[in-house]
């Protein structure tokens, strides 16, 4: 029911963080991973780590904000792979300033990376998987897809965009047997959220306050709902937005 062999996955931003926590998810579900990212020396890094670990791996240089560099990762994918299966919308970034001191250039760059780069990725791979008669695709939200973020308006207007984003596409390619869902992580200790460590006042307390499992999430805590939304297993979901979040989103 979770097995992936014989699967292709893109991962975007797959070098680090969630994706690549993601990406040893599926890699050891079977699937060969292909990760799509800027910065090709923690790609090669993402891909020994994935190979160490018995995997079938490849990196493709991708700016996901940009619809020549997605077409190119999608081409090169089934270029090395022979086919297409699965596609994970991680890459994402954010930039920290409350909505009156934050400039349209940033807000543009947080809405680009993280919401346009869904777009552009799953309309560019949508022709590969409904050619296999079916496929996955799993985008990552936020906590603030749910809450209201006062330090970071484009980023929770990027994360919230995505869950409706994910139900039109569920809703669209149905019938292609194509399932979408978004993951909606809590606070997962990444390079991102050791930024905002610095930059965000009382973060590390709060979160180890609200989040009822009473710590930071680790980056392979994020590997079995990749598994799940990836495999047979979850056939009959789609639209869906799941958090993993140590129960951060039902603590009252
Ligand atoms: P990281 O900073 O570790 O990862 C972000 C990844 O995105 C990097 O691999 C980066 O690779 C890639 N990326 C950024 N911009 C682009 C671009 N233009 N083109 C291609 N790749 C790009 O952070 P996380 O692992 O924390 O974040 C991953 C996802 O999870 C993001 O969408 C984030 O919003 C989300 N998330 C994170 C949470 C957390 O607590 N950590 C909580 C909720 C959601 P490169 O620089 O090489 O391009």
């Amino acid at each position: 029911m979770f097995d992936l062999s014989g699967k292709v996955a893109i991962v975007t931003g797959g070098n680090g963080g969630i994706g690549l926590g993601m990406a040893r998810g599926l890699a050891g579900a079977g699937a060969a991973i292909v990760i799509a990212a800027r910065n090709a020396e923690k790609s090669r890094a993402a891909v020994r780590d994935l190979e160490a670990r018995g995997a079938s791996a490849s990196a493709v240089e991708t700016d996901v904000t940009d619809e020549k560099s997605v077409a190119a990762m999608v081409e090169a994918a089934i270029a090395r792979c022979g086919r297409l299966d699965i596609l994970v919308n991680n890459a994402g970034t954010n930039i920290r300033r409350p909505a009156h001191e934050l400039g349209t250039a940033d807000w543009h760059k947080v809405l680009d990376t993280n919401l346009t780069s869904a777009f552009l990725c799953s309309k560019a791979v949508h022709p590969a998987l409904k050619r296999n008669g079916g496929g996955k695709i799993i985008n990552i939200g936020s906590m603030m897809s749910i809450f209201g973020a006062s330090f970071a308006p484009a980023y929770a207007a990027s994360k919230a965009g995505i869950v409706q984003f994910t139900k039109s596409i569920a809703c669209a390619w149905a019938r292609d047997n194509i399932q979408a869902n978004a993951v909606l992580p809590g606070w997962i200790d990444t390079d991102l959220t050791r930024r905002a460590r610095d930059e965000v006042p009382g973060l590390n307390e709060n979160v180890l306050r609200r989040t009822p499992t009473g710590r930071w999430g680790a980056i392979d805590d994020m590997a079995g709902i990749a598994v799940f939304l990836a495999s047979p297993a979850s056939d009959f979901i789609t639209g869906a937005a799941i958090p993993v979040d140590g129960g951060y989103s039902v603590q009252g």
